[in-house]
């Protein structure tokens, strides 16, 4: 597909109107803030093809067509994205008077989206040129850098690696003659403020780049790798935290690897950005890594939106280890499965990649042990299984990973395992565990542990009844409830937010564009720009979905008012106040919130209990205990809703 720089399509977003294209087609008519016009993609006499000139977008409330402008001139003239743009350059070119849209968030709201949009372009453009510099001749050490990593130009071109120069000002000219000024230059971590001066010198100098995108595949920092092996400098130079950058909140690789998570069922989590190339090469596209930081709680809440298993392959050394141990308390503590690769010593998944391929890659990846047996296996080497304060130590490391678990049951089911293993009465590590509980000084609000009633509880000789769920009714289809949450999210920043911390319904979200639209709004929540979260759907081929275009074209919340923003008169003269524009309190769209939440839990419990209801069926012995106590369990939730 031929290259049209982003520029180019901003340029023809400001300088065309949709109205107006539309409007070559069929005859337009202005109706309060909106036009409408007989829809051209279906037969009819009463317009229901409303054209919103604010978002420039376009949605028919009877053939449920959808997308915005370079979507109606794909349909109209049955071309491409690029035939799109071509038409559209062709038919207005420069002479087309500029097109405004109308923007209601204020001088300071207004403000602040130009500086996020110019910082943004800036970093984009940094990348490409750090990007054009790795061809350059200059570059050579760089280029060799990367072929002694077998590192090929697609891996280049996918992962947009470049090259900065040996210069203290390379990019403060380059950026100079782009007109940014100092002050965002700093901003976005580019540059570095000289000691005792107002001056700034370049942050990256002779380094390799790795650009760092977010989720929306915007760059939003860099991580840069010494050439040099000798030089004493750091291995890696990263951005500084910033309103652009926080590492925090970034996986190094999930701009790629989001859409391949519910396929693979799990994320694979590596050390660096050269093993998640390594792993995106070899076709585990579900690899990233955190960002030049330690896997936080927050990543665990970015990953668990698309699934609740996560494997974890770092270095086999005692470093890689600790970070393993901690990453899988963070992980059970947010409800995620965790497992470990295990990597061959002083491997990690580039090197397998170089010396073995893709296939060797693959083969070591999929063997994986789960947390608890493998946090066991780890204490064993360390401390001595046979010495009385060994096996006091081993359960002190195991328990670390087991207590953050929030399944009573499954953490029941370790503390048993792990009873066995160390041929140690359960109620031991029962009672350990409940210590350890109570020591956690944050966890002291919640429930004391007890463990789920196990074989020895029963009375002998009797099995327990049989088990019956009451007669339910299925709730409304989820698809319905989504819609919802995506008017919500999309719509109201407080709830975005709050859904965004809202583990327990993100990890439902579907494989659908619903699912997706909704996890567009959630990647500008992380990034601190909800603001923008309509204008990216609008931009985005999901609008194109009948229900994402629905949401975007007709809020089922009329809008809480806000102050009015002065609006030309010859636009708006004709609207009148309509129900739009009514008054929506803030505990009603909480409730709504609320409700799509317990909807979505309650038909997830169903699902579950049907599932395991069905396993009971053939299930024998501990199994079938094992089973009923999980029906037990998830009976117990769904009262709680
Ligand atoms: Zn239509």
């Amino acid at each position: 597909m031929p290259h049209i720089p982003e520029e180019f399509i901003d340029q023809l977003r400001q300088r065309t109107d949709i109205v107006d294209v539309v409007g070559g087609f069929v005859p337009v008519k202005k109706r309060g803030a909106d036009h409408w016009a007989c829809c051209p993609f279906h037969k009819e006499k009463t317009p229901s093809f409303k054209i919103d000139s604010q978002r420039q977008t376009f949605y028919c409330f009877g053939c449920k067509k959808s997308g915005n402008l370079f979507h109606f001139i794909q349909e109209m003239v049955n071309t491409d994205f690029v035939g799109a743009i071509h038409w559209l350059a062709d038919r207005y070119g420069l002479a087309v008077p500029e097109a405004h849209r109308a923007g209601g968030d204020g001088a300071a709201g207004e403000q602040r989206r130009q500086w996020r949009e110019k910082g943004q372009k800036l970093l984009n453009e940094a990348a490409d040129w750090y990007h054009h510099l790795l061809q350059q001749p200059q570059a050579e050490k760089a280029r060799a850098y990367l072929h002694s990593r077998e590192i090929d130009g697609d891996a280049i071109e996918k992962f947009n690696l470049g090259y900065c120069l040996d210069s203290w000002d390379a990019l403060c000219h380059w950026a100079a003659s782009r007109g940014y000024p100092p002050e965002l230059l700093q901003a976005t971590g580019l540059v570095s403020q000289k000691d005792g001066s107002t001056g700034f010198y370049d942050r990256f100098r002779d380094r390799l780049i790795f650009p760092i995108h977010d989720e929306l595949n915007r760059v939003v920092g860099f991580s840069a790798r010494i050439l040099s092996p000798d030089a004493k400098a750091a291995k890696y130079v990263n951005s500084p935290e910033s309103d652009f950058f926080q590492k925090g909140a970034i996986l190094y690789g999930l701009n790629h690897a989001r859409a391949s998570l519910k396929t693979f069922g799990h994320a694979l989590v590596c050390e660096g950005q050269l093993d998640v190339i390594a792993c995106h090469r070899a076709g585990l596209t579900n690899a990233v890594a955190a960002q030049g930081t330690a896997f936080t709680e927050n990543h665990a809440r970015l990953l668990k939106r698309s699934t609740n298993n996560v494997v974890l392959a770092f270095d086999a050394d005692t470093a890689g280890d600790k970070a393993a141990q901690r990453t899988i308390a963070i992980l059970h503590e947010a409800g995620v499965t965790a497992a470990v690769v295990s990597l061959p010593a002083g491997e990690d998944p580039d090197s397998i990649f170089r010396h073995g391929g893709a296939e060797a890659l693959r083969s070591i990846m999929s063997v994986t042990e789960p947390a608890v047996p493998y946090m066991f296996r780890r204490a064993c080497d360390i401390h001595d299984l046979n010495l009385p304060e060994g096996k006091s130590l081993i359960v002190a490391d195991v328990l670390a990973a087991i207590r953050p678990l929030a399944d009573p049951v499954a953490r029941t089911a370790h503390c048993q395992w792990l009873a066995t293993q160390l041929h140690l009465p359960e109620n031991v590590l029962f009672d350990a565990l409940n210590a350890l509980q109570a020591s956690h000084a944050q966890h002291a609000a919640s429930t004391p542990f007890r463990p789920a009633p196990g074989p020895s509880d029963r009375p002998a000789g009797r099995e327990p009844a049989p088990f019956r769920l009451p007669a339910f009714t299925m709730p409304e289809d989820n698809e319905k409830v989504w819609q919802t949450i995506l008017d919500l999210v999309l719509h109201f920043e407080d709830l975005a937010l709050r859904l965004a911390d809202d583990a327990e319904t993100t990890r439902l979200l579907p494989d659908t564009p619903l699912g997706m639209a909704i996890s567009r709004v959630l990647a500008c929540v992380d990034q601190n720009s909800w603001p923008d979260a309509m204008d990216a759907l609008c931009h985005d081929e999901l609008i194109r979905h009948p229900t994402v275009g629905a949401v975007i074209a007709k809020s089922a919340f009329p809008y809480r008012p806000k102050p009015k923003a002065p609006t030309p008169v010859s636009a708006f003269a004709a609207s009148a106040p309509g129900p739009e524009e009514e008054d929506i309190s803030a505990e009603k769209t909480a409730q709504a919130y609320q409700d799509c939440r317990k909807r979505l839990q309650l038909a997830e419990l169903l699902r579950i209990s049907s599932e395991k209801q069905l396993a009971l069926q053939t299930a024998t012995g501990e199994e079938a205990k094992q089973l009923m106590r999980e029906l037990t369990e998830l009976n117990r939730k769904k009262r709680l809703l």
